[in-house]
């Protein structure tokens, strides 16, 4: 997902689904860039598992590090939760 922009992430779910591209924590728009790199809502998992000069690392070398890569698995899980959580709620 995070490669392709796709899925659980409300950028591409406003474009397709009519959905506010706006993030959880008031961030306008949640893209790939904003969660891997910005979002406040994963600054402790990019503590735990990026490394420190993860904002020039592109996201290639973050998957290509196994601790970075589980930083970011575990940031699409809490997502696709949040995801799913959502649209429950809404039925
Ligand atoms: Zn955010």
């Amino acid at each position: 997902m995070l490669i392709t922009g796709h899925g659980a992430i409300a950028s591409y779910q406003a474009r397709f689904f009519n959905k506010s591209p706006a993030c959880g924590c008031g961030n306008p728009v949640e893209d790939r860039k904003h969660i891997i790199y910005e979002c406040p809502q994963w600054d402790n998992v990019r503590r735990v598992y990026f490394p420190k000069n993860y904002l020039r690392s592109t996201l290639e070398l973050l998957l290509h590090n196994q601790k970075s890569k589980t930083g970011l698995r575990t940031i699409m899980t809490h997502r696709l939760q949040a995801s799913l959580q959502a649209i429950e709620e809404s039925e």
